[in-house]
């Protein structure tokens, strides 16, 4: 493969989304505009926010300052779960909507499974097959979803979902729930794609993450490129979305510089095999209201 080839990538649904993009979870409102309108400005096409993040305004007046066309960015927020159900749905998407200043998404996703009230789950993507249908979505998914959810929703709904965005990194890399992505047509989009999680969660530190990681040092070295840069290169490797989070636009710059080179198979085995099978963040089968009790204000 030539270094440059993955930059985009094919939805279920023949939409075109980049392979890498900006995320902005924790991104400070203030510092959201910046990092956005500085990744527009370095040639990301693709801004993953959310309404639970707080940051949608934010995210809007990035893309404003940045010059860049409206319909030149593949912007990216998710439904919380304080809005599901089939009506809820409609009033939170709205909301999204108002505060990015837009009339359409390039992609929607259900933030996470409720699995004790898969109902609601269902009844929101089924609002969201009906924003798709009016063209006010190009794209509908989910994130944090098993593959028992993944098939418990397809069962139950018209439209496989486009993307299933969840942890994966290199020491979480989920081959098993990979695989089912691919024969059900569905797009691994990566969430803490360099490891984040695992450094900025209370009570941890750098070296528990795989940025320090010997294997990926040495592939730095080799490369002359930084850790980040050889896990990025991972994830184009395997034609995984990846949406690596900064506000420091040296980092930005960096983590977008991933196609002026690539890893060989054995490299990327090399690095699958760093995979300890533990998720840094929560269990998709207990996420509820209780463990997640934020309520967006859609006013
Ligand atoms: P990332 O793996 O993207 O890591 C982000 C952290 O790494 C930040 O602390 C950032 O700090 C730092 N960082 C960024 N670039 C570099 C670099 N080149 N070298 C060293 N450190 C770096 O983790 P996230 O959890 O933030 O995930 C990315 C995105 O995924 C989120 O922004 C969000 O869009 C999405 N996400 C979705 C979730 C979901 O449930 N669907 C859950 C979590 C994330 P700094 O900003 O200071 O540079």
């Amino acid at each position: 493969m030539s270094p440059a080839t993955s930059t985009a990538l094919k939805l279920n649904n023949d939409v075109t989304i980049p392979a890498i993009g900006l995320g902005v979870f924790q991104s400070p409102p203030e510092e959201t505009t910046s990092a956005v309108e500085a990744a527009l400005r370095d040639g990301y096409r693709l801004i993953d926010t959310a309404a639970a993040y707080g940051n949608e305004r934010e995210v809007a007046e990035g893309i404003r300052r940045s010059g860049v066309a409206r319909d030149e960015v593949f912007v990216a927020t998710k439904l919380w779960i304080s809005d599901y159900g089939f009506e809820a749905a409609k009033v939170g998407f709205a909301a999204s909507l108002r505060r990015l200043d837009v009339d359409y998404v390039d992609l929607y996703l259900l933030h996470q499974p409720v699995p004790s009230d898969f109902e609601n789950t269902i009844g929101a993507y089924q609002a969201m097959e009906s924003f798709l249908a009016e063209g006010r979505a190009r794209a509908i998914g989910v994130s944090n979803f098993s593959a028992e959810h993944l098939r418990t929703l397809i069962d139950r709904t018209d439209v496989v979902p486009a993307v299933n965005q969840v942890e994966i990194h290199p020491y979480f890399s989920q081959p098993a729930l990979r695989a089912v992505h691919a024969d059900l047509g569905i797009l691994t989009q990566a969430w803490s794609p360099i490891g984040g999680i695992l450094v900025y969660v209370p009570g941890s530190d750098e070296g528990r993450g795989p940025l320090t990681d010997p294997v990926v040092t040495a592939l730095a070295t080799k490369y002359d490129k930084t850790p980040a840069q050889v896990v990025l290169r991972w994830h184009v490797e395997h034609g995984t979305s990846a949406i690596p989070k900064s506000v420091k636009a040296y980092r930005i710059a960096e983590n977008f510089g991933v196609f002026d080179f690539s890893l060989t198979a054995d490299e990327v085995a090399t690095i699958d095999a760093l995979d300890k099978g533990v998720r840094g963040g929560p269990d998709p089968e207990k996420l509820n209201r209780d463990t997640h009790p934020k309520v967006v204000d859609n006013s």
